[in-house]
C-alpha cells in the first residue's frame, strides 16, 4: 500500500487527529490477517515451543491488533456517530471469529504445553511462567484435553448452556415488559416526584393511552416503590415484578417464560461439564482461576461475614418496622412497604441537599484533589500533556517519577455527551512491556458522563460524581503504574475477577477523608470548602442500611454458591428450597412465599457470574482491608504504607497470584473487620 493507514501508525500515541471510519475496514482487515498468518507460522513444526520463538513471539505479532481494535472500540464508545457504529459493528463478528478460532486452536494449546514441559521453563521469568501456566488453565477449562471421543459431547454442552443462558433473558425480558399498570386518577399517584410522573405520561403517550403508565423496568418501579403512597399500588406492582418468568399465574404470565425448567437444566448441564473436565462441582470450575481456591472457603467467608453482619441488619429492620409503625402508621408491615418506608425514615432522619453538596465539588478542585492524592500517595507527579483527542473536551496528562521519567500517560474525558456510551469506565490505549528498545510505557483512557460546565462558570459534579471519578482513576494507577514487562500479566491483565476492583474501591476512601475533602473542595460561588456540619450528614446517610444491605448480598452469594456446589437439581428439592434456606440463616426481610427471586436471578443464570456473585463482596473485603492499614497507621497518605501498597499490590498486576499480593502487602490473610468497620458494623 502506498497511502498510510492512520491506524496502523504504532509509533506513540492513536492519531485520533486523523483517523476516520474508513480507515477501520482495511486496517482491521489487513490485522486479522497478519494475526492468522503469525499464528500458522508459530504453530508450525518448524517453530521451536521456546518463550522467544512461540509465546513472546505471539503475544508480540497480535499486540497491533489489540492496539488498532482497542482504538476502534474505544471511538465506538465515545464517538458513537452512525459512521463510526457502522465501521465498528462491519467488523466486529470478524474480530469475534478471529478470538474464538485462538482459544479453540488445539495447536497453540500444544506449543504452551510443550514449553511448559521444557526443562527451559523454570529458567523463564516469573511473568512468563504466568502467562504460560493461565493459557494451558484456560484451554484445559474450554475442554482441550479431553479425550476425542468426548469431545462432542462437551461442545454440545457448551452450545445448549449459551442457548439456555441466552433463553433465560429473553423470557425475563418478555415478562418484564408484558405487564403495565395504568393510571388515570391522578390522586393515586399522591406521593411521586414529578419526574417519575411525567417519565410515566410519556410512557402513556408513546403507548396511546390515557394518563400514566408504569413498568417493571427499573426506573418505573423504582421510583413507585420508594414513593407512591398508594399501598395497593406497590402491592400490585410488587407482585408482578417478583413474579416475573415464573410459574405462577399473576394475571399476565405465558407458561412459556418459566423460567424454572431453564434453571434446572442449566444446573444440570454445568455439573456434566465439571465432571467432565475431573471436578466435582461447577464451583470448583468457577474458581480455578479466581482469586478463591475452593467453595467451602467461599461458604466459610459468606458465612463469616453473615453472623457479623445480622445484628446490624436486625437493628435496621427493627428501625424500620418501628418508624412505619409509629410515624406512617402501618403496623402490618408487608416487602412491598420496605422501599417505601426506608425513603420516608432516610429523610426524616438522614436527609441533607444533594444538590447543596453539588456546589463544593468545583471541576478544577476535584482534579487537583484528584492528582494530589495520587502525587502523595505514590510519590509521583501527575502534569498536563499533549496529544491528539478525539474530542475538544478530552485533557491529556503524563506521570511522571520524581526525576522526571515518563511512567505514564491517561486521556481525561469528563462530560457526558449524546454520542457517548453511559456510564464511567477505564480503558488500556497501550500496556507496558520491555521492547529491544526499553520500557514501553502504558497509556489510559479514563471516562466519564457528568454535566459539562455552562454559563461560565466551572463544572460542578455530585459526591457520587466524585466517588467515580476516584473509582475509575484507581482502575487507571492499575494499568499505569504497573511494572509489568509482559502483556499478558501487565497491569490489569491476568489479575484474578475478585481482585480487580481493589484498586479502584480503594481510591474510593479518599472521598471521605476530611482533610482530603476539605482540599478539593471551593463553592462554586463563594470559595469556601465544604462545611463540616454538611460532611456530618453526608457521612452519617453514607451507612444508612448498610445492615440490611449487606445480609441481602450475602443471600444471593450463598444461595448462588451452595446451588453449584451442594445442590443436586434432579433430587426432590428445588431451588427455591435452597434459597428459603439460606434466607432463614442470613434474612431480615423475607419475602412472601410466591416471590420467585431465583427465576430473574440473569447474573448467574444468564450472565457470567455463576459460582461468582461473592466476588463483589469479597472486592469490597479486599479494598476495605487494604484502605485499612492506612488508618492503622493513622496517615491516609503513610509513605511507608504507600510504597509497599505499590510494590506488593498495585504494581504487580497479574504476574503473582491477588492472595499473595494481599499477604505480602497486609501479612496476613484478608478479614471482612475493615469493612464491616467503614459500613458501619463495628463488631462487637
Ligand atoms: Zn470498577
Amino acid at each position: 500500500m502506498t497511502t498510510t493507514n492512520p491506524l496502523l501508525d504504532f509509533t506513540d500515541l492513536p492519531r485520533f487527529d486523523l483517523i476516520q471510519p474508513e480507515h477501520v475496514k482495511p486496517a482491521i482487515t489487513q490485522l486479522l490477517a497478519d494475526g492468522r498468518a503469525l499464528i500458522d507460522r508459530l504453530t508450525g513444526e518448524s517453530t521451536p515451543a521456546t518463550w522467544a520463538d512461540f509465546a513472546g513471539a505471539l503475544s508480540e505479532g497480535l499486540e497491533p491488533f489489540g492496539r488498532a481494535w482497542g482504538v476502534v472500540g474505544h471511538l465506538h464508545s465515545v464517538n458513537d456517530v452512525p459512521a463510526w457504529r457502522e465501521a465498528y459493528n462491519e467488523m466486529l463478528p470478524e474480530v469475534s471469529r478471529f478470538y474464538t478460532e485462538l482459544g479453540q486452536n488445539l495447536k497453540l494449546f500444544d506449543k504452551y504445553r510443550a514449553l511448559f514441559k521444557n526443562e527451559a521453563f523454570s529458567r523463564l521469568t516469573v511473568e512468563q511462567q504466568k502467562i504460560i501456566e493461565n493459557e494451558i488453565r484456560d484451554f484445559r477449562l474450554g475442554g482441550a484435553e479431553l479425550p476425542e471421543d468426548q469431545k462432542p459431547r462437551f461442545q454440545a454442552i457448551m452450545e445448549e448452556l449459551s442457548q439456555l443462558s441466552a433463553k433465560f433473558s429473553e423470557n425475563l425480558l418478555d415478562a418484564t415488559n408484558a405487564f403495565a399498570e395504568v393510571v388515570t386518577d391522578e390522586a393515586v399517584l399522591a406521593g411521586l416526584p414529578d419526574y417519575a410522573k411525567d417519565a410515566a405520561r410519556e410512557v402513556a403517550q408513546k403507548a396511546g393511552v390515557e394518563g400514566w403508565k408504569f413498568t417493571l423496568h427499573a426506573p418505573s418501579y423504582g421510583p413507585l416503590m420508594q414513593y407512591a403512597d398508594n399501598r395497593e399500588l406497590r402491592a400490585r406492582m410488587y407482585r408482578a415484578y417478583a413474579t416475573r418468568a415464573a410459574e405462577i399465574d399473576n394475571g399476565y404470565s405465558k407458561p412459556e417464560w418459566d423460567n424454572g425448567p431453564l434453571m434446572k437444566r442449566i444446573l444440570e448441564l454445568r455439573a456434566e461439564d465439571a465432571r467432565m473436565l475431573g471436578f466435582a462441582n461447577f464451583a470448583e470450575v468457577s474458581l480455578l482461576p479466581k482469586m478463591a481456591d475452593t467453595p467451602e472457603q467461599v461458604l466459610a467467608f459468606l458465612g463469616d461475614m453473615a453472623k457479623k453482619a445480622k445484628p446490624f441488619a436486625e437493628k435496621d429492620m427493627a428501625e424500620l418496622l418501628a418508624f412505619a409503625r409509629d410515624e406512617l402508621g402501618i403496623a402490618d408491615f408487608q416487602p412491598w412497604d420496605a422501599a417505601y418506608v426506608s425513603e420516608k425514615l432516610l429523610q426524616a432522619r438522614y436527609a441533607f441537599s444533594e444538590q447543596e453538596v453539588k456546589q463544593y465539588f468545583t471541576e478544577p478542585k476535584v482534579v487537583a484533589g484528584l492528582f494530589k492524592v495520587i502525587e502523595s500517595l505514590f510519590t509521583v507527579k501527575v502534569k498536563e500533556d499533549k496529544a491528539p483527542v478525539w474530542h475538544e473536551d478530552v485533557r491529556f496528562y503524563r506521570i511522571e517519577t520524581p526525576a522526571g521519567d515518563l511512567v505514564g500517560q491517561f486521556y481525561m474525558d469528563l462530560y457526558a455527551r449524546e454520542t457517548k456510551r453511559g456510564g464511567a469506565w477505564m480503558d488500556e490505549a497501550r500496556s507496558r512491556k520491555r521492547t529491544a528498545g526499553g520500557i514501553q510505557k502504558p497509556i489510559a483512557y479514563l471516562n466519564c458522563n457528568f454535566a459539562r460546565p455552562v454559563g461560565g462558570k466551572p463544572a460542578t459534579f455530585t459526591h457520587d460524581e466524585v466517588i467515580t471519578l476516584f473509582h475509575e482513576a484507581g482502575h487507571g494507577l492499575h494499568h499505569l503504574l504497573t511494572r509489568g514487562e509482559e502483556l499478558g500479566v501487565s497491569g490489569i491483565h491476568g489479575v484474578e475477577w475478585e481482585a480487580v476492583e481493589l484498586p479502584s474501591q480503594f481510591m474510593e476512601n479518599y472521598c471521605w477523608e476530611w482533610d482530603v475533602l476539605q482540599g478539593m473542595t471551593a463553592h462554586v460561588t463563594t470559595g469556601e470548602p465544604l462545611p463540616r456540619t454538611l460532611y456530618d450528614k453526608m457521612f452519617a446517610a453514607k451507612n444508612f442500611q448498610s445492615g440490611m444491605m449487606t445480609v441481602r448480598q450475602l443471600e444471593f452469594s450463598i444461595f448462588d454458591m451452595r446451588l453449584h456446589c451442594e445442590f443436586d437439581p434432579n433430587s426432590a428439592s428445588t431451588v427455591m428450597d435452597v434459597i428459603r434456606e439460606v434466607r432463614e440463616e442470613v434474612a431480615v426481610l423475607i419475602p412472601p412465599e410466591w416471590h420467585r427471586f431465583p427465576n430473574s436471578f440473569s447474573h448467574i443464570f444468564g450472565g457470567g457470574y455463576a459460582a461468582g456473585y461473592y466476588s463483589y463482596k469479597w472486592a469490597e473485603v479486599l479494598s476495605a482491608d487494604a484502605y485499612a492499614a492506612f488508618e492503622e497507621a493513622g496517615n491516609p497518605f503513610d509513605p511507608v504504607v504507600g510504597q509497599r501498597y505499590l510494590d506488593e499490590i498495585l504494581s504487580k498486576g497479574g504476574s503473582r497470584p491477588a492472595l499473595e499480593n494481599f499477604k505480602a502487602f497486609r501479612g496476613r490473610e484478608p478479614s471482612p473487620d475493615a469493612l464491616l468497620r467503614h459500613s458501619g458494623m463495628i463488631a462487637a
